[in-house]
């Protein structure tokens, strides 16, 4: 099995941990260099990474930035409890980051967006509508409850001598709401 420096990663400082390589033991937060040696893992500082491997082991890690990501609380327990879990983390991580499926998801939805936005100079850029709000309730604006029995006893007296129809029955009924409308748009407010 190959050596391999699968990530760099930094830690606080008041939560520094020790270089694992043989000997050393120095506590390091910053440059910590996690490899997989013959297939066991382990965590050195950039110092130790250098003398041991240097050359032998590009410093480019397989599932991180070369700058060292900073860990969490969490991850930092993880690292040295259980760094392979840790190493799985971060390989899930830069996976994700590398997924096709994702990047491919992300191209549809920006076409999307270039779609709407070149569907001509009506739909470019226009501000959202207004929300309408139903109108309020007229209190005291328009006709009353009572102005407005007046206006369909007015109204169906209209329809009758106009029409000669029974204004009460439904099939004329359309003729006399007209007649209300016009009577109320009007003055000609009956007593
Ligand atoms: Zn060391």
């Amino acid at each position: 099995m190959s050596n391999r420096l699968l990530a760099i990663v930094e830690v606080s400082p008041e939560a520094r941990i020790a270089c694992q390589a043989n000997g050393c033991g120095h506590a390091v937060y910053k440059r910590i260099h996690v490899v997989s040696i013959n297939g066991s893992l382990q965590v050195l500082g950039s110092e130790c990474f250098k003398r041991l491997f240097g050359g032998a082991i590009g410093g480019n890690p397989a599932y991180s930035s070369s700058d060292g990501r900073r860990l969490t609380d969490a991850e930092r327990r993880m690292l040295q409890e259980n760094t392979a879990q840790l190493v799985a983390q971060l390989e899930a991580e830069h996976e994700a980051a590398q997924d096709p499926a994702r990047e491919k998801l992300q191209r549809i939805s920006q076409s999307g967006i270039a779609r709407e936005a070149s569907g001509g100079p009506p739909h470019r850029f226009r501000a959202p509508l207004p929300v309408r709000q139903p109108a309020a309730p007229r209190r005291h604006l328009g006709p009353t409850p009572e102005a407005i029995r007046k206006y369909e006893a007015q109204a169906k007296i209209d329809v009758r001598a106009k029409f000669d129809v029974d204004p009460n029955l439904p099939g004329w009924r359309g003729l006399v709401l007209q007649r209300i409308t016009e009577l109320s748009k009007s003055d000609e407010v009956p007593d």
